[in-house]
C-alpha cells in the first residue's frame, strides 16, 4: 500500500477549478448555458410517445448539466468553508447560488412533465432508463403533490427570498453571538462551538455555567428566532398540506425519504418505549460522576479524568488500519482522501466550522473537512466522514441523481466507520479503563443520536400542531420542557433554562423533520454491526451492497435485499438491545470497581 506523508493541512480545490479567477470557470458557465439551451430545445419532444432511445439520451443530456453545475456549486461551496469570511468568495458563491436556481427553474418543465406523464408512457420510458430508473419512481411519488408548472416555478422563485432567506436570517442572528463565560478566574469570550466544549468539562460548575450562558444569550433573542421558526413552520404547512395536499408536515420529509409514515411512527414509538434504557444510563452516569441525581447539565459529563490525546497521523494510521481489517477494499477506497489532498483538518480562522464530507459528482472523490484537536472524539469524527467518502466511493457508478444515498441509509457507512474503529481502540487495549472510556462515549453518542433526535422529532411534530392552531412562544417552550421531562423521567433533573432549546437546535429551522434519519440511521447500524459480529466474513457482501446502491433504490428494498423488514417494531428494538447490552457490559464494569 502506498503510504502518503500524513499531515494537517488545507485541502487542495484544483481538481475542480484552480482558484476563483481560473479563465475555465467563466468558460464553465458559458457551456453550461450552451447545455441548458440545448436541453430547453427538447420541450417540444416531450409526449407520451417519446422514445425510450431519445428519452435516455435527454438523461444522460441531464446528468451531464448536472455534473457541470455540480462542480461549479461545489467549488463555490468548498471555496466558502474554506474561509468563510472572503468577501470574493462570498460574491461567487452568491452568484453560483444564483445560477444553480435559474437552472432549476429553465429545466423544471422536465421533471414536471415526468411527473404528469399518464402511467402506461412511464412504465414503458422506465424499462429502458437503465441506473435513472429510480430517480424517475422517486419522482413520480410527488406527482400527487405537484403544482402547474406556473405555480412551482413561483414557489421557488419566491423560497430564494421567502423561506431560504430566513434561514439565512437565523443563522446571521445567531452565528454573531458572543458568549462570555469565566473560567479560572479568567473571563473568556467565545463563539459557540468553543462555548459548547464546556459542556463536556470535568468540573459540574463550569458545565452548568456553558449551558445558562448558551441559554442567556438565546433568551434575548427569544421572541425573534421564535418568530422565524413560527413563520418557517407556517410556510411549511401553507405550502406542504394546504396547497400540496400533504397529509401532515412530517409526511413532507417521509416522501422525500420515501419511508412510509407508518414506519416512522412505529420508530418514534419504540425510542419513546424505550427511553428508560438511557434513564437507567444516566443513573449509573450519576452514580460515576457523584451526582444525585444528575442534572441536564451533566448528562455529556467526561467520566474519565484526563483524555489521551492522538497527533494527526497517528489518527489517520488507526483509522485506516481499523477499516484496513474490516476490508481491504474499505480502506482503498478511504486512503484516496489523503492520496488526492482531500481533506482540510488543520485549526485555522474563518474556517467553516463542524465536520462534513461533500460529494460534488460521481467524478470525484469527496472533499473532507474537519478541525481537528487530537481528542477521541476527533478520531471517531474522522472515522466518520471517512465512512461517508466510502459509501460515496462504492456508489460511483451510479449517476449524479442516484449516487446519494437517501437521508435514512446516508449515516450507514459514517457510524459502521466509527463503530470498527472503537472496537479496534478496545482490541488494542483491553484495560477495564480503556473498556469503560469507550464503553461511556459510545453510551453518550447512542443517546445524542438515538433517543435525543427521536424526542426532538416528537416535539417538531407537536410544535407544527402548536403552531397551527395559533400556539405562541410560551407555549412552544412549555412543550418542549414537557418533551425533556418524559425523555429523562426521574433520571435527570432538567432546569428551566432548558426550554429554549428549540430555538437553539439549527435543524428545526435549517430541514424541518430532518433529526429522525438520526435515530434511523443509528438504530439501523447498531442492528447491522450486530450482524457482522455475529456473522463475521458472511456479513461483509450483504453490508458492501447496501452501500454501493447508493441511492439507486428506495430504503425499503435497498435493506429488503440484506434481509431487513423497515416496517417490524422487532427490528428497530433490536438496535436497542445493543443498546442494552453495552450499558449491561459497562454496569457489570463499574460494579467491579
Ligand atoms: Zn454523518
Amino acid at each position: 500500500m502506498a503510504k502518503t506523508a500524513i499531515q494537517q493541512g488545507p485541502w487542495s480545490l484544483r481538481e475542480l477549478y484552480a482558484g476563483l479567477e481560473a479563465p475555465e470557470i467563466q468558460k464553465e458557465i458559458e457551456a453550461l448555458e450552451a447545455k441548458v439551451l440545448a436541453f430547453e430545445a427538447h420541450r417540444s419532444e416531450l409526449t407520451p410517445e417519446l422514445a425510450p432511445q431519445a428519452f435516455s439520451s435527454m438523461l444522460k443530456e441531464y446528468d451531464g448539466l448536472l455534473r457541470l453545475l455540480s462542480r461549479l456549486d461545489g467549488f463555490a461551496d468548498l471555496s466558502f468553508s474554506q474561509d468563510t469570511q472572503d468577501a470574493k468568495i462570498q460574491a461567487f458563491r452568491a452568484r453560483v447560488q444564483q445560477l444553480v436556481a435559474e437552472t432549476a427553474n429553465r429545466t423544471l418543465f422536465f421533471q414536471l412533465w415526468w411527473k404528469g406523464l399518464e402511467e402506461a408512457a412511464t412504465a414503458r420510458l422506465m424499462r429502458t432508463s437503465g441506473d435513472f430508473r429510480y430517480w424517475l419512481e422517486a419522482l413520480r411519488l410527488q406527482k400527487p403533490y405537484t403544482l402547474s408548472e406556473p405555480e412551482e416555478k413561483v414557489v421557488n422563485l419566491k423560497d430564494v427570498n421567502g423561506s431560504a432567506a430566513l434561514v439565512t436570517l437565523y443563522d446571521s442572528i445567531t452565528n454573531r453571538y458572543a458568549f462570555q463565560v469565566e473560567v479560572d478566574g479568567e473571563k473568556r469570550k467565545l463563539n459557540r462551538e468553543e462555548l459548547q466544549v464546556y459542556f463536556r468539562d470535568p468540573r459540574p460548575e463550569i458545565r452548568a455555567t456553558a449551558y445558562q450562558e448558551l441559554y442567556r444569550v438565546y433568551a434575548q433573542d427569544a421572541p425573534i428566532l421564535s418568530q422565524l421558526y413560527q413563520y418557517r413552520m407556517r410556510d411549511w404547512r401553507s405550502e406542504h398540506v394546504r396547497l400540496r395536499g400533504f397529509a401532515s408536515p412530517i409526511a413532507v420529509r417521509n416522501l422525500a425519504n420515501n419511508i412510509p409514515d407508518d414506519v416512522i411512527d412505529t420508530l418514534l414509538e419504540v425510542c419513546r418505549t424505550n427511553a428508560p434504557v438511557f434513564q437507567r444510563y444516566f443513573d449509573l452516569k450519576a452514580r460515576v460522576v457523584g451526582a444525585a441525581p444528575l442534572r441536564r447539565y451533566d448528562i455529556y459529563a467526561p467520566v474519565a479524568g484526563t483524555e489521551k490525546t492522538y497527533p494527526y497521523a497517528e489518527a489517520v494510521e488507526l483509522v485506516l488500519d481499523s477499516f484496513q481489517r474490516f476490508e481491504p477494499r474499505v480502506a482503498a477506497l478511504a486512503r484516496k482522501v489523503f492520496d488526492e489532498n482531500h481533506i482540510d483538518s488543520e485549526i485555522r480562522n474563518g474556517k467553516r466550522s463542524g465536520a462534513f464530507c461533500a460529494t460534488v459528482s460521481p467524478d470525484y472523490t469527496p472533499w473532507l473537512l474537519q478541525t481537528y484537536k487530537g481528542k477521541p472524539q476527533d478520531v471517531a469524527t474522522l472515522a466518520h466522514e471517512l465512512g461517508h467518502a466510502v459509501h460515496s466511493l462504492l456508489a460511483a457508478d451510479h449517476s449524479l441523481l442516484t449516487q446519494h444515498a437517501a437521508l435514512p441509509l446516508a449515516e450507514t457507512a459514517s457510524t459502521f466507520g466509527e463503530m470498527i474503529l472503537v472496537d479496534r481502540l478496545l482490541e488494542l487495549d483491553p484495560s477495564p479503563d480503556v473498556q469503560r472510556t469507550l464503553l461511556f462515549r459510545e453510551m453518550d453518542d447512542n443517546y445524542a443520536t438515538i433517543l435525543r433526535q427521536a424526542y426532538f422529532a416528537m416535539f417538531e411534530r407537536q410544535a407544527a400542531d402548536i403552531i397551527d392552531s395559533g400556539g405562541t412562544e410560551e407555549d412552544l417552550s412549555r412543550a418542549y420542557l414537557a418533551n425533556l421531562r418524559e425523555q429523562f423521567g426521574p433520571a435527570v433533573e432538567v432546569s428551566d433554562d432548558f426550554r429554549y432549546e428549540w430555538i437553539v437546535v439549527p435543524h428545526f429551522q435549517h430541514a424541518p423533520f430532518y433529526v429522525y434519519a438520526y435515530t434511523f440511521g443509528q438504530l439501523l447500524v447498531l442492528s447491522l454491526y450486530q450482524q457482522y459480529r455475529a456473522e463475521g466474513e458472511a456479513f461483509k457482501p450483504r453490508y458492501l451492497q447496501i452501500l454501493s446502491a447508493g441511492g439507486s433504490d428506495s430504503p425499503e428494498r435497498i435493506l429488503q435485499r440484506a434481509g431487513i423488514d423497515m416496517r417490524s417494531a422487532a427490528f428497530w428494538q433490536g438496535g436497542f438491545d445493543v443498546v442494552k447490552a453495552s450499558l449491561g457490559k459497562l454496569e457489570a464494569i463499574e460494579a467491579a470497581r
